[in-house]
């Protein structure tokens, strides 16, 4: 683990930017450590795991969960997950108001947007999300709250188009806000950067970046 590349990045955000700590595929005690140095935000992208973690570790820990959520898993996250990133279908929100209901909470959710070039990443296109959004069986989830996108860039050494596709998803965030969300004062996350982008992310307006390599070292997952 590397505090002094952690702290370096802390200290290098503007105002209004939160850091979340990605430790997937990392032990508990890593997360522990980063704990006693004041990180509260952690975020992980399997379900169990962030489970297994949950139940050893303090329990004033912000639980984020930032991968592709399959619907038979949102039970072992929903009663404490503080903010799901990765809503990338109608279908999920559904479920996870299903669960959030089950547990008697609102749970804070993020929509995730499709701007990378690569076939392989999850998230909804503008249609797609419009479409939701206009439809009455989404006025009628009373337990999730959106709060806001999430995106992830292509990867790729080309910055300028890292930067197009940042600038993108600000926009769609922008254009949602305005068209359906203006009475919704939680609608304010921009979650984007990683290890790689996210000093171009920053520059584009995120207010929450995922970090992960940087700060725990590469991960191993043949372990
Ligand atoms: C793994 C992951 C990260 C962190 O990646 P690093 O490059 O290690 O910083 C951020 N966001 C998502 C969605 C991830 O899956």
């Amino acid at each position: 683990m590397n505090i002094e590349k952690y702290d370096e990045i802390r200290t290098s955000l503007p105002d209004g930017v939160r850091l979340i700590a990605v430790s997937k595929f990392k032990p508990a005690e890593d997360i522990a450590l980063l704990y006693q140095h004041g990180q509260r935000a952690f975020g992980e992208n399997h379900a169990q795991e962030m489970k297994a973690k949950h139940e050893v570790l303090p329990k004033d820990i912000e639980w984020h969960f930032i991968g592709h959520l399959q619907t038979n898993k949102i039970k072992y996250i929903a009663p404490y997950v503080a903010l799901i990133h990765s809503i990338d279908s109608f279908s999920l929100l559904k479920e996870v108001n299903k669960f959030a209901v089950k547990n008697e909470r609102t749970i804070p959710c993020l929509l995730q947007f499709h701007i990378a070039d690569e076939e392989t990443k999850f998230g909804f296109s503008w249609e797609e999300c419009v479409e939701m959004l206009q439809s009455p069986e989404f006025q009628q989830l009373k337990n999730v709250k959106i709060h806001g996108v999430m995106g992830m860039a292509t990867f790729t050494d080309d910055q300028e188009q890292v930067r197009r596709e940042f600038q993108h998803l600000h926009q769609i965030f922008e254009d949602l806000k305005t068209q359906y969300f203006s009475q919704n004062t939680d609608f304010k996350e921009l979650s984007m950067g990683m290890t790689e982008d996210y000093p171009i992310a920053v520059a584009e307006g995120s207010t929450l970046i995922r970090i992960g390599s940087a700060i725990f070292g590469p991960r191993n997952y043949n372990v």
